[in-house]
């Protein structure tokens, strides 16, 4: 029997969680909350302020959000000024951290991994996107070099991104497969579903593009982080084949999902995962991608989905025509065998007591990191 863990858990500071602005993140830390409290850990949450309840108890912080890094250019370094949100969030961490076993870092920021060999209690870093940036590299890279125990990431694909990469433990993603409502026939019109925040390396554009030549109508669902990604991926699309559903909340998302004949992604850089693919298969809706990135290691080819060449929109479009051997069923049981919440926070856990095991082994001094 594994020793109960108290986990503090330091969120993105790029948005509150329940904003959208974390993207995925904000999904990844309700999954591991919830998964590590229902096996009998303790999670407390490190936040911005307006942050939605997750975990046994919440730590709201305020401060200027972080900017997202998705599309800044690679030299581009984000500060974390006094007053910022990140500052705040780590100065919390730091204070507190003694009263926990193990701090779970999911901010894809310098600071966490510059101050973590500082720190009384050990940090795990959860990476939650590919790099984007040498200096998140840099940190990134010598943490991996020190200690590549403490570092996870979600998918190979995402890990190969990095140097060192391959040294971090895979652990995937979750989701509580039993909160989305299984859908055994879609809806008649055959409409195909894109899910994610509106942003140039997303893709919709080309999903636009594919569902048009396949005849499909395409429900968007999403945050619009970039008014100029939506006008360009629409621009050609005749009226009425595109349907923007809003940004809305997950249970209403999951509600709405299994409606579809299939998820449409077509991701213009290495997704770190993917969590919409998920959702949509536990919802019994197969996924159509690009083979690139996260959901080319989640989707079986021809069973749960459909993976075609990286930016060939035509093979979208014929695989969106293409439906028909794909199981619903197949794509639900995958979504529980391998990515419910019990089994991604039972892979986390494992990863954690390895953390905790490891602190106080390692010997940082000497060992200059590079920034
Ligand atoms: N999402 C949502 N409401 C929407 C559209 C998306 O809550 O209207 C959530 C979705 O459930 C998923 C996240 O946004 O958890 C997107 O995560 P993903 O890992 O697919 O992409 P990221 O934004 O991190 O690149």
């Amino acid at each position: 029997m594994s020793r109960q863990l108290r986990v503090l858990v330091m969120s993105t500071p790029v948005g509150p969680i329940g904003s959208g602005i974390g993207g995925g993140v904000e999904m990844t830390i309700r999954a591991i909350a919830s998964g590590l409290v229902a096996l009998g850990h303790r999670v407390e949450v490190v936040a911005p302020d307006g942050s939605a309840a997750v975990g046994d108890v919440m730590h709201r912080v305020v401060g200027t959000a972080q900017p997202s890094v998705q599309l800044v250019d690679r030299s581009t370094r984000v500060p974390s000024p006094v007053g910022s949100v990140l500052a705040n969030m780590w100065n919390l961490v730091r204070s507190r951290c003694t009263d926990f076993d193990v701090v779970l870092n999911l901010a894809y920021d310098e600071l966490p991994f510059r101050e973590a060999p500082d720190l009384a209690r050990p940090v795990a870093h959860l990476v939650s996107m590919g790099s984007l940036t040498d200096a998140m590299d840099r940190v990134i890279d010598d943490t991996l070099r020190l200690a590549p125990w403490s570092v996870a990431m979600h998918s190979t694909a995402q890990a190969a991104t990095f140097l060192r990469g391959t040294a971090a433990t895979m652990i995937g993603s979750g989701v509580d497969v039993e909160d989305c409502p299984f859908v055994e026939s879609p809806h008649a019109d055959g409409r195909v579903g894109f899910v994610g925040r509106i942003s140039a390396e997303k893709g919709l554009r080309d999903a636009v593009e594919a569902c048009v030549q396949a005849r499909r109508p395409l429900h968007v669902w999403g945050y619009r982080q970039d008014e100029n990604a939506w006008n360009d991926a629409i621009a050609d699309a005749p009226p009425h084949s595109v349907t923007y559903r809003g940004f809305v909340t997950t249970e209403i998302l999951r509600s709405q999902l299994g409606e579809c004949a299939a998820l449409v992604m077509a991701p213009k850089w290495t997704e770190a995962f993917g969590n919409v693919a998920i959702e949509a298969m536990a919802c019994g809706v197969p996924v159509v991608s690009y083979r690139r990135g996260g959901p080319a290691e989640i989707v079986v080819d021809g069973e749960t989905g459909r993976l075609v060449a990286p930016d060939d929109v035509p093979g979208l479009a014929a695989a969106l025509c293409d439906l028909g051997s794909l199981s619903r069923h197949a794509c639900r049981r995958r979504a529980e065998t391998h990515f419910s919440t019990q089994a991604f926070a039972r892979r986390v856990e494992a990863w954690l007591q390895g953390v905790c095991g490891r602190f106080g082994r390692v010997d940082f001094s000497g060992t200059p990191l590079s920034f």
